[in-house]
């Protein structure tokens, strides 16, 4: 989502040489989306638009909007010009233009496009009985927006400043024929479009966010492609709060809650109480399988803790090497309460790093994700995570997010949620 998006001065195409006829044009269909962080979509085609009132609660039919001209038998009326269509999945929006320059240089040159096609056609000049339609971006929701409305374009251009305006993009009749009716019950709304979204996240109610969504799979679908604008990744009381070198715990002194320390701890950080349930039924289902005993070596760990931790390793083992072992303080998953550091025990207990090779280590690998936990840290992920294998740190995600990265295969929560690799503080 960093790149550079197309922000080139709008100039309307070559004038066409006929008046255009507005009696042919008719208005475009008008969707917006909460979960592709308030998307626009405007089509001219029916059967799309129907399909997506009916098809994909992700969307809602906001109503008609600027006029265009259809295309008739594959060309443009007299007078108008192709509007281009593309699509960015990185953006999530579409992008409109009649500037055949412009359009030809995106396709050539910016990979977050793809070209879809001319959908419909504009006037590129003013004309008696012709609006312009005006056209902005915006750097922070990485989207489009166009507008026929005069007031809304000069609100927008004087006091809105998460949108830059980049001018005019095409002319639209005033005038002209209607659209067909979009009809039927809309599909129901699903994730950040649901009406309960708000107070599911008012409440940081995890569960209820992912039964809107239709269910932790979904939920996680929806994260990755980019439907799920609304549900932060970055609130550290819901369960998937993603913590790395990119993406410190906000805020950076958080102190979950409520903490409880599991039985036969060997420390008294403990982890949050509504993950201790899970851990503890863990800890007897190892035990119970034969593998042996494992015990909580760190849990809860607060900021201050994690500095001095951050320090020492620093200090013994030099600044690179020290940090592929212990985060910074404000960065470490130990501080939102759901990491867990745990060793095997027999008679006594060993270390963290002898845990690997131990049939409990094995047996948590290969079971703890039926108990919410994952193993955050995995060999071969330092590129992703930015730390060394860490068999021994656990981390709760809630059984039902667990079972689907089990499921999929996956190896960090990075590539869970699609988000980038942390391998180093910005
Ligand atoms: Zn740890």
């Amino acid at each position: 989502m960093a790149a550079v998006a197309p922000s080139v001065t709008v100039a309307p195409a070559a004038a066409a040489s006929a008046s255009p006829d507005p009696s042919s044009s008719r208005p475009v269909y008008r969707f917006w989306s909460q979960g592709y962080e308030n998307a626009h979509f405007y089509t001219l085609d029916h059967s799309e638009a129907q399909s997506l009132h009916s098809n994909d609660g992700n969307w809602t039919y906001e109503g008609t909007d600027f006029r265009v001209w259809p295309l008739a038998s594959g060309a443009c009326p007299a007078g108008t010009s192709p509007v281009h269509r593309f699509w960015s999945s990185a953006y999530t929006s579409h992008f409109y233009t009649m500037n055949a320059a412009e359009a030809d240089e995106v396709r050539r040159t910016d990979r977050n496009w793809t070209y879809e096609g001319v959908r419909f056609c504009a006037a590129s000049q003013q004309t008696e009985g012709t609006v312009a339609v005006h056209r902005f971006w915006s750097p922070g929701f990485e989207k489009h927006f166009y507008t026929a409305n005069a007031d809304e374009a000069q609100k927008l251009r004087t006091s809105d400043r998460n949108w830059t305006y980049e001018g005019v993009a095409m002319y639209a009749p005033t005038s002209g024929a209607a659209s067909p009716p979009i009809t039927g019950q809309p599909a129901p709304r699903v994730g950040c479009q649901s009406p309960d979204m708000p107070a599911a996240l008012a409440a940081h109610d995890a569960g209820r966010i992912t039964q809107l969504f239709g269910g932790a799979g979904a939920l996680r679908d929806a994260i990755a492609d980019g439907r799920a604008a609304c549900v932060p990744l970055d609130d550290p009381a819901l369960p998937w709060v993603v913590v790395n070198k990119q993406r410190p715990v906000s805020p950076l002194d958080y102190v979950p809650a409520s903490l409880t320390v599991p039985s036969g701890s060997l420390v008294d950080g403990g982890i949050r109480s509504d993950a201790v349930g899970s851990f503890e039924q863990l800890q007897r289902d190892v035990a119970a399988s034969g593998a042996g005993r494992i015990a909580l070596t760190s849990g809860y760990r607060s900021y201050g803790t994690q500095a001095g931790i951050h320090r020492y390793q620093v200090e013994t083992l030099g600044q690179e090497q020290g940090e592929r072992l212990a985060a910074r303080p404000g960065y470490s998953e130990h501080q939102l309460g759901l990491a867990a550091d745990v060793v095997s025990c027999g008679g006594g207990c060993g270390s963290l790093y002898s845990f690997a090779g131990t049939a409990q280590e094995r047996w948590v690998r290969e079971n703890s994700w039926r108990y919410g936990w994952i193993v955050r840290y995995e060999s071969g992920q330092t590129g992703t995570t930015g730390y060394n294998a860490e068999p021994w740190h656990l981390r709760y995600i809630g059984p039902d997010l667990a079972r689907v990265y089990h499921d999929g295969g996956y190896h960090s929560l990075e590539a869970f949620f699609g988000l980038p690799a942390a391998p180093e503080y910005r």
